[in-house]
């Protein structure tokens, strides 16, 4: 089967025709079929006037595009002894808590002020529209640990570069940054700057 249209009003049409992925004997789907460029809505003027927002919802919504995109973002960091995800609400979670799970490493929710019942270490940073504030629990990673951020999107880099500082004041080791998508003429990237950062799509 071959899909000869968008799957949803403004998408972008496919760079190259997708042929329906095969189905393997481990119940995968053949990794290398799906465009997942496609899977991402551009919002012009979302939140605010002149942010062209990148809506990932219909790629959530497809499983095999989901699928796919859980696994390559997990893929780079197999064997590498990651102890924790930490990802930020609430688009982070979608993929942090995924690829927790594929990694078989625990989950670490970095969340907005107010949000965590219990005593919380914080950090504020800028968004690409906003100020803001994050939180995670004082003991959510003990000294040591071995730490991937993750996140849907980097845009500025200031959420990422937040966590990551997070993540050190509690003594834990980042080992690496994971988005699904970069937007690459933001040039976030260079706020974490020595980090090995690794994204999915480049837009
Ligand atoms: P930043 O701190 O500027 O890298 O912003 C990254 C965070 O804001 C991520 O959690 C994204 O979900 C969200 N974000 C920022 N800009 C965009 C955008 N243009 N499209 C979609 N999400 C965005």
């Amino acid at each position: 089967m071959v899909r000869s249209t968008a799957p949803w009003p403004g998408l972008r049409p496919p760079r190259e025709t997708a042929a329906a992925p095969a189905w393997n004997t481990s119940g995968l789907h053949d990794m290398t079929t799906i465009d997942l460029a496609r899977y991402i809505r551009d919002v012009p003027d979302f939140p605010v006037p002149g942010i062209l927002f990148r809506d990932i919802t219909p790629l959530l919504r497809d499983p095999r595009a989901l699928e796919e995109a859980v696994e390559r973002m997990s893929t780079p960091w197999l064997g590498r002894r990651v102890d924790l995800v930490a990802s930020i609400e609430a688009r982070g979670f979608m993929f942090g808590g995924a690829m927790a799970v594929r990694l078989g490493c625990g989950f670490v929710p970095v969340r907005k002020a107010g949000k965590l019942p219990w005593r919380t270490c914080s950090v504020r940073y800028t968004l690409e529209y906003r100020e803001d504030v994050l939180h995670v629990h004082e003991d959510a990673v003990e000294r040591g640990q071995r730490v991937l951020v993750v996140d849907d999107v980097i845009a500025t880099g200031g959420t990422a570069a937040a966590v990551v500082e997070l993540v050190e004041k509690l003594g834990g080791e980042v080992v690496g940054v994971q988005f699904l998508v970069e937007l690459a003429g933001l040039h976030g990237r260079d706020l974490l700057e020595g980090r090995e950062v690794r994204s999915v799509l480049v837009l």
